[in-house]
């Protein structure tokens, strides 16, 4: 069924649950959930009734191992990122209805409930395959517990579903010398029953709903990826796993396993809807089961098969549920043309920005929408950001409102005047004015925010060419009558803007109202219908200030901080040396190392590296020949205090006996560096422990 076909009684919109192993970053906000919030803006705005749902992604194997690597619980390391996350959301404006999390007990239920039923109906296949087993810890190996050598390309750390070295696809069992990564034991193969769920049956119903049915309302990109993956051949799915960390499978022979994380955490949706009908006295059901009910899932588009295929696969056979009718997934966001990683620290992190920038949450937003990677792979850039605030948010629209709130202070006292007669420029530019709401709203209806972004700013730019053409302030001189009328016009384009701006800029629009003293009444198609917005005789405020100029040298410090995160990552490639076999406390306090000065120092001749020192050991001055030439100069180390090994059994080089060693280190460019002491105060012979 394609969308236009009908009008929906209400909307469920769901936003891609967030994985809680870390914060989130502009790329989530910008491929999910700045779009996602914007569309559930405007449509209450339109008056619709809507259910914005989302949550936190807390099971799977990454949440379970990165607590077992930190010495903590799962549970710990969830309660951090939900908390940082949520704060995250509300920090930024995302006005979700409810923001639940998949380790509640509702979704428990929810997600059992699901597979019970899907299982009673024999809807899943069965399947006992050999598993790794770690014998000590007394537990199956997921892929990612397991370590050893791919059998591709002998690579020795390659995981156990991927080898990170050629990139091939791998079965746990697939590995040479495995090794359990919790016990660091070989593991043993074991017997485990599994429930897959056999995509290939759903091919007929998946080609006719989406190859058919959504040809021309989904995105391109969604519709490809779709296709090719029909195409290819769809294979039944593992959805349970070896695993103490999710929900426990709810059929004989599920003791010790837990559903597969892909397959609860859309059901997660559903559970936060029912979460937060429990809470507003409202009935769920309706928002999943009612076919007037559209259903529309933001997400990225490494999540496109799970909410295209699998999870209406899912939906289907349980039956009764509706299907989403888009799913308008984003590309990726790009940072400084580098793809962002958390690893890397790749990233701008939300709630780093806002301690950068305070209060400017609506920068973000916009910069954001205006450069949405809707339909390509985007690139985020600090200095994109600042002329999208310095030349649309303050030149434009920041200096309209301004001007309008300031000349109706000025002129009267801040209470709107009343109009005479419109003449024609009057007439169009309020015409025109009208027209706004079904442009933006058509874009937003195709999901093209970053049209909807431009068309809302094209409405601050008639408004500012309004009074640039008019000149209020000139014509005050000669025909103060003609100026109430200009100041009226003017002051509906800026109430308009108040209203129009929430999806976008919601703090912006919140603190306009408060300076135009409007109404929160009012709504999307008030600017549409009404034929006043702000009447003569209404009392405005103040001016304040919605946006200030972003300076190049903040631009810079920006830059600055990618560059050194940029070189830290460069020279972390390098190889770093393995660490050595442990050593005792004992073997370590037989080196005896002292600080030193080096009095002398000379090239020692027919040779290119080896320098001849005089150090003053406080034991005593010997003799050490070090090879250090090629980096320093004789002239530049006398005097320099350094750190020796004063016990190193003596040895000739070149005819000179060195009695003992000068440490050094070597920089990633390759250049010796000693390892000196260098706080004053430290006087030769001190011992070094
Ligand atoms: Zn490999």
């Amino acid at each position: 069924m394609s969308e236009n076909n009908h009008t929906p009684k209400r909307y469920t919109i769901t936003a891609a649950l967030p994985y809680t192993n870390g914060p989130i970053h502009i790329g989530h906000l910008a491929g999910v959930y700045v779009p996602a919030d914007i569309y559930a803006r405007y449509l209450r705005l339109t008056g619709k009734e809507v259910a914005f749902v989302c949550g936190s992604d807390e099971h799977g194997v990454a949440i379970s191992m990165k607590a077992k690597k930190e010495g903590v619980t799962p549970k710990e390391v969830i309660d951090m990122y939900h908390a940082i996350i949520k704060k995250s959301f509300q920090d930024f404006g995302i006005t979700f209805d409810n923001y639940s999390r998949t380790s509640a007990d509702i979704h428990h239920e929810t997600a059992s409930e699901f597979f019970k039923k899907l299982y009673e109906q024999g809807d899943f296949i069965e399947e006992t395959t050999a598993q790794l087993y770690d014998e000590e810890a007394k537990q199956f190996l997921a892929d990612r517990f397991v370590i050893g050598t791919c059998p591709k390309c002998g690579h020795e750390e390659a995981y156990g579903d991927q080898c990170e070295n050629c990139g091939s696809s791998l079965n746990a069992t697939d590995l040479i010398n495995p090794k359990s990564t919790i016990t660091g034991s070989t593991p043993t193969t074991k017997e485990t029953k599994h429930w897959f769920l056999p995509l290939d049956r759903y091919e007929g119903f998946l080609r006719e709903w989406i190859l058919e049915g959504h040809k021309n309302d989904w995105k391109p990109n969604v519709y490809g990826q779709c296709k090719s993956w029909i195409d290819g051949g769809l294979e039944p799915r593992a959805v349970t796993r070896d695993l103490d960390w999710g929900i426990p499978v709810p059929a004989e022979g599920g003791e010790g396993k837990v559903l597969y994380v892909w397959f609860d955490a859309p059901i997660g949706y559903i559970s936060s809807t029912k979460e937060w009908a429990k809470r507003e006295g409202k009935d769920w059901e309706p928002y999943w089961k009612d076919k007037d009910t559209k259903l529309v899932h933001f997400i990225g588009k490494d999540n496109i098969v799970f909410h295209c295929i699998i999870f209406p696969a899912i939906l289907k056979s349980h039956g009764g549920y509706i299907l989403p009718e888009n799913v308008p997934a984003n590309e990726f966001l790009n940072l400084e043309g580098n793809k962002l990683s958390t690893s890397k620290n790749w990233a701008v992190w939300l709630h780093e920005y806002l301690e950068e920038f305070p209060d400017m949450q609506d920068v973000l937003r916009y910069t954001l929408t205006a450069n949405a990677p809707e339909t390509k792979d985007n690139d985020f850039t600090w200095k994109d950001f600042q002329a999208r605030n310095n030349n649309e948010l303050v030149a434009i629209l920041g200096n309209f409102i301004n001007r309008v709130v300031v000349l109706t202070n000025k002129y009267y006292e801040g209470v709107v005047p009343a109009p005479s007669n419109f003449t024609e420029v009057d007439q169009e530019t309020l015409d025109a004015l009208k027209k706004y709401p079904e442009i933006i709203s058509s874009s937003l209806e195709r999901y093209r925010f970053r049209e909807a972004a431009q068309e809302f700013m094209n409405l601050a730019r008639l408004g500012n060419k309004y009074l640039a053409d008019e000149e209020p302030w000139k014509v005050i001189k000669q025909d103060e009558e003609r100026v109430k009328t200009i100041m009226y016009v003017a002051l509906q384009i800026a109430t308009a803007l108040a209203v129009l701006s929430e999806p976008f800029l919601p703090f912006t629009s919140s603190k306009l109202k408060s300076i135009l003293a409007a109404s929160n009444e009012l709504g999307w198609n008030d600017v549409l219908e009404k034929e006043t917005l702000l009447a003569a005789d209404h009392k405005i405020n103040q001016s304040q200030l919605l946006f200030r100029k972003i300076e190049d040298s903040e631009i810079q410090k920006k830059l600055d901080k990618l560059e050194a995160t940029k070189k830290a990552n460069e020279n972390e490639k390098k190889a770093v040396t393995p660490q050595k076999e442990t050593i005792t406390f004992d073997d370590f306090t037989k080196l005896d190392m002292r600080v030193g000065t080096i009095l002398e120092a000379e090239k020692m001749p027919k040779t290119k590296k080896l320098l001849v020192l005089k150090v003053d050991t406080g034991i005593d001055t010997r003799t050490i020949v070090s090879g250090i030439s090629e980096s320093f100069k004789p002239e530049d180390i006398i005097g320099k205090k350094v750190t020796v090994l004063v016990n190193l059994a003596p040895r000739p080089l070149r005819g000179v006996e060195s009695q003992g060693m000068i440490l050094m280190t070597e920089s990633k460019e390759g250049k010796l560096v000693f390892v000196n002491p260098d706080e004053e105060g430290v006087g030769n012979g001190e011992g070094i422990s």
